[in-house]
């Protein structure tokens, strides 16, 4: 049998999907095949744009993952539009910047509701669906360098990204066997809105760049075969795993 990549017939929903890593997900898996639920708070238009150039279809749910209103909501609207859900991205995230002595409850919530909580409860709904209806699925976590390191100024981030990694495998363990693939991918340095402030820092920027081994920012395209290898039948028997795509930062 020959290994397959292909994801036509699929119907995927990407999170965050206006821009950035989101956006460039939401493209390679409508290149794949999959039709692409873009859910968001902004205007999805730019990435509609894109996947109907890349010969895809998509449709827009507009949602603010800070609360758990649209868990529900997203899962319908999708079956509503295909008749099915068979992959969930959890790429929205946010990120705040300030010193561990400094940093506010505020601070601590906003970051854990959208990177961590959201991502869990949207995960549980779309795995009882799929599970009602006795079918496989795959999820793919978009988690970060931070799941594996410290970092620095970003306490609640790698608090959220570290425990997305300890999810993703709890959430493999229980579902591996009901044919839900749970994964991850670790993004490393990638030039969107997430590191603008690090990049505009000259020293942080020449810090950065000098440890990559690929010798340059992450481009959000360079993302986009992961995540479609974790959601095809090539990626099967793939549970649990957090998939570093990082220039070699971490071999380094
Ligand atoms: P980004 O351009 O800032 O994208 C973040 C996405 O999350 C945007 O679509 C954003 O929507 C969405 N989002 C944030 N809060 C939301 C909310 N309350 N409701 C709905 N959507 C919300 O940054 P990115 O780099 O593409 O980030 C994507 C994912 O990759 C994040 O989980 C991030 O932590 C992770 N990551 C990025 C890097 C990197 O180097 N860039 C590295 C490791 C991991 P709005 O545009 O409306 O805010």
């Amino acid at each position: 049998m020959a290994v397959s990549f292909d994801l036509t017939g699929k119907t995927a929903i990407v999170t965050g999907a206006n821009t950035g890593l989101g956006q460039a997900i939401s493209v390679a898996l409508a290149q794949a095949g999959a039709d692409v639920a873009l859910v968001g708070r902004s205007s999805m238009a730019d990435t509609e744009a894109a996947v109907g150039a890349a010969g895809g279809r998509s449709l827009s749910i507009q949602a603010d993952l800070s609360t758990l209103e649209p868990v529900d909501r997203i899962i319908s609207e999708t079956v509503a539009w295909t008749g099915r859900a068979d992959i969930l991205v959890n790429n929205a995230g946010i990120i705040r910047r300030a010193d561990a002595i400094d940093f506010t409850e505020a601070d601590w919530d906003a970051v854990m509701d959208v990177n961590l909580k959201t991502v869990f409860f949207l995960s549980q709904a779309f795995a009882r669906r799929l599970i009602g209806e006795g079918k496989g699925g795959k999820i793919v976590n978009i988690a970060s360098l931070l799941s594996f390191q410290g970092g620095i100024r970003i306490p609640s981030y790698t608090a959220s990204k570290s425990g997305l990694a300890g999810l993703t495998r709890l959430l493999a363990c229980e579902w591996a066997a009901k044919g839900i693939n749970v994964n991850a991918i670790a993004p490393g340095y990638f030039s969107t809105n997430n590191t603008e402030a690090l990049r505009n820092d000259p020293d942080r920027n020449s810090a950065i760049l000098g440890r990559i081994p690929a010798g340059h920012w992450g481009q959000p395209e360079e993302l986009g075969g992961a995540a479609v290898f974790l959601a095809s039948p090539a990626a099967d028997y793939i549970h649990g795993i957090v998939l570093p795509v990082d220039g070699g930062w971490l071999a380094r």
